[in-house]
């Protein structure tokens, strides 16, 4: 079944991990959805973001002061967010955390988002120690190994097993629409060394059809991520028009999706 569901939030078009939030009243977890509800400062009308992010915070029980971003550098750095860091990048960009494709907090009414347009998204989720987590994985962050960075940071951070978090990969390309050369393979070799057909699928043109998302979660699993916590979407942002904003398919223009996960303060 897939994981991520489509409805609206007082409105808004959002996609939302409906299983976790039925099992957790406090729990935000999702992604936007739709194509006319800007929220990215440099693809979208930039005087309609703040009053858009504004309304989508509170839609999920929080408010635009809770809402943190970082400056994505398709990099490995996982950065924790704590009170200090809270709200960074949301009205300025100049304000997001800087250089960072992981977000990690335990901390309540923190909203953690990060952006995509065909990159993997993957949230986090540890229930016994309440923490939460972000990251992004276009393909440099996935062969630099993102996804097991954020395993071992909330290991570190907050003492999360690697055998109960819960880990959701959302919309993003799929290896239907994603053609890459062997530079991309070869650098994921080193991540996987054992890739099969199901992960790089080679093509008659030399070139390969690559599944990313499986490509984390076969990481994760390597992180000691058990595969029955793992939550992965069917759906691909290039072939799902109506819902999705795809680089590969738009181009340059190509809006921006945003990927969140927090816990609300208290129960509402
Ligand atoms: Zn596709």
């Amino acid at each position: 079944m897939e994981p991520f569901r489509y409805e609206k939030v007082q409105g808004i078009p959002v996609t939302v991990i409906s299983d976790w939030l039925k099992e957790s009243p406090t729990l935000a977890a999702g992604m936007s959805a739709g194509q006319h509800y800007g929220l990215h400062r440099e693809q979208d009308d930039p005087r309609a973001v703040v009053p858009n992010r504004d309304r989508l915070a509170r839609a999920l029980g929080f408010s635009l002061d809770a809402w943190t971003s970082a400056t994505q550098v398709h990099g490995k750095n996982v950065v924790r967010v704590t009170r200090a860091e809270r709200g960074a990048g949301n009205r300025k960009r100049e304000t997001a955390i800087p250089a960072a494709d992981g977000l990690v907090t335990d901390e309540r009414d923190i909203l953690l988002t990060a952006f995509y347009a065909d990159c993997v998204p993957l949230l986090f989720w540890d229930s016994d120690r309440g923490a939460v987590g972000v990251a992004h994985a276009g393909w440099r962050g996935t062969v630099l190994g993102i996804a097991r960075e954020m395993v071992e940071r909330m290991k570190r951070e907050f003492g999360t097993d690697p055998g109960s978090v819960r880990v959701a990969i959302g919309p993003s390309i799929g290896s239907c629409c994603y053609e890459v050369d062997d530079r991309v393979v070869d650098a994921l070799k080193e991540q996987i060394p054992d890739l099969d057909d199901d992960i790089v699928h080679p093509k008659d043109n030399g070139r390969f059809m690559l599944d990313l998302k499986r490509a984390n979660a076969d990481i994760l699993r390597q992180a000691g991520v058990e595969n029955s916590r793992m939550s992965v979407t069917n759906f691909c942002t290039s072939c799902e028009e109506w819902l999705f904003f795809s680089h590969r398919r738009d181009g340059e223009k190509a809006g921006r999706m945003v990927a969140w996960i927090g816990i609300r303060k208290d129960e509402s």
